[in-house]
């Protein structure tokens, strides 16, 4: 065996799963086809459960000293989502992907993983106990598991034949990242009475404190393929069309076609290959979601892995990466669909539309609605399916970052390794059993018993009797 996990495609879920599946200690290769990282501008806004995720490793700090990267307003088609409502501990960033994927490459690098380049994965077949993966440049490697994080034309998902179900693109518009002059709102959403739209959405200010957005453009015409070029002058008439001379174009910074298409892997697991990522999901880029769920993706998935190469693994918990994320990526597409339909991105010119979007625009005043999208949009709302859920509320959700004296949750989590929380002291036996897999803390802390996963995820609390059960359940038989 050349690895033990073999990771396709070195974006931002690539290189999430890369560095956690380095925190657990196991041997990786990550590949891409490309001979240098890619320096298109695509996401720019990181969800408070990623930030979390990112503060679990230590990598939280380091990144946000990398340049400005301001708190940003979220938002729901269009519709802003008020920053000072947003009640979680690290709210909504910008940070642009180029940024995270350059600040994780060379994380990685430091710590010994260097990408390798140039290695287009071109065939794939695999057996009771390995991978063997082949590359356009004839190198063959053989690992135990190969993940697939290689994007929305996922090549690992084509050679799997993986059912792919959803919505083909039926239009497309333009996605910029424009200066402009001329408008002060950040936030806007129009549609001309000729079928011309825009939408636009701040993208913070760039190192000479000039102000960046995010133009979303569409013509009458949507049926232009995605490959066709977006010239200047395109952007500049559809400006001048929806807005009038007033507003003008300072600089373009970078351009390219988006579709609505919309669709899903049946399954994340296909034997000894997974898909994540893009490669399992693909939607609009609406509400900031698609880096965070290929990032939360790597981070649900990476410490299953570490367990089944160190051979503690319960039997199907590498089944549970698909049962616990598929509803979360089914649950970001219906929430993108819904969006597309409240911007009227078919471009129907249907009043019925119009009118829905006035008074969901009037309902999102109401501090209630607005807890409900920016939990639902920040991930903070996930919660995985699995035993216990049902008898206590904290089962299954991202576990509170509580105070336990000396230290935080999340800095006891940058182990790698489950944390039990006992504050009664009356674990130490059982856990014992398991202590080259968890570490016992909060003896003494205002809190409530729990075992929390190496993800942040909480997979057991209350009850003392189902510890036992639960610790098997999670981290395998005792030693
Ligand atoms: C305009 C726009 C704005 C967006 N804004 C946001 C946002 O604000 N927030 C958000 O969360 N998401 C946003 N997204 C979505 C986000 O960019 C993607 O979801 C994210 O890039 C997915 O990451 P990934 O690592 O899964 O795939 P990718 O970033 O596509 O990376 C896949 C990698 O695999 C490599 N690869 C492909 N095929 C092969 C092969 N055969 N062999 C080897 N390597 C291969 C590629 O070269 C690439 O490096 C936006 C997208 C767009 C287009």
């Amino acid at each position: 065996m050349d690895t033990e996990v073999l990771i396709v495609g070195a974006g931002p879920t690539g290189m999430t799963l890369a560095n956690e599946l380095l925190v657990a200690g196991v041997s990786t290769v990550v590949v891409d086809k490309l001979s240098q990282r890619s320096d298109l501008s695509k996401a720019g806004g990181v969800q408070s459960r990623t930030l979390e995720a990112l503060d679990q490793r230590g990598l939280l700090e380091p990144l946000l000293a990398t340049g400005n990267h301001p708190i940003g307003t979220g938002h729901f088609a269009g519709i802003a989502l008020p920053p000072n409502l947003v009640r979680h501990r690290l709210p909504w960033r910008f940070v642009p992907q180029v940024v995270i994927e350059g600040f994780f490459e060379q994380h990685l690098a430091a710590q010994g993983i260097h990408i390798r380049r140039d290695h287009e994965l071109v065939g794939l077949v695999q057996d009771g106990d390995r991978v063997t993966a082949t590359f356009a440049n004839g190198v063959t490697v053989r690992s135990r598991y190969l993940v697939a994080a290689d994007g929305a034309h996922s090549m690992v998902r084509s050679l799997l034949r993986a059912e792919f179900p959803g919505r083909p693109g039926t239009s497309t518009m333009i996605a910029s990242d424009v200066r402009l002059s001329g408008i002060d709102q950040l936030m806007s959403h129009t549609w001309n009475d000729d079928g011309h739209f825009a939408a636009l959405f701040p993208l913070g200010t760039d190192p000479q404190g000039r102000e960046l957005r995010r133009l979303v453009l569409g013509g009458p015409d949507r049926s232009l393929p995605r490959e066709v070029p977006v010239t200047e002058d395109e952007i500049r008439d559809g400006l001048r069309t929806v807005f009038g001379a007033r507003v003008r174009l300072l600089e373009l910074r970078y351009a390219r076609r988006i579709t609505n298409a919309a669709r899903q892997v049946t399954r994340y697991r296909h034997g000894r290959v997974f898909l994540a990522g893009d490669a399992a999901h693909v939607h609009l880029p609406l509400g900031a979601q698609g880096m965070n769920t290929g990032m939360q993706d790597a981070l649900n998935l990476g410490w299953k892995l570490g367990a089944a190469v160190h051979g503690w693994a319960p039997e199907n918990l590498l089944d549970t990466y698909h049962t616990e994320r598929h509803p979360v990526g089914a649950a970001v597409l219906r929430n993108v669909q819904a969006q597309s339909l409240l911007m009227d991105w078919e471009g129907t010119r249907n009043p019925d539309v119009a009118a829905t979007r006035e008074i969901f625009t009037a309902m999102t005043q109401l501090p209630e609605v607005q807890h409900h999208l920016a939990d639902m949009l920040s991930g903070m709302a996930i919660r995985y399916p699995m035993p216990g859920a049902e008898a206590h509320p904290l089962v299954g959700r991202p576990s509170p970052d509580l105070d336990l004296g000396a230290v935080r949750v999340h800095e006891l989590l940058r182990s790698g390794r489950s944390v039990l929380l006992d504050p009664a002291d009356t674990f130490a036996k059982v856990a014992d059993l398991w202590s080259d897999r968890v570490d016992r803390a909060g003896q003494g802390a205002d809190t409530e018993p729990m075992l929390i996963r190496p993800d942040g995820y909480v997979c057991w609390a209350g009850s003392a009797d189902d510890l036992e059960p639960a610790l098997g359940r999670w981290l395998g038989e005792p030693r």
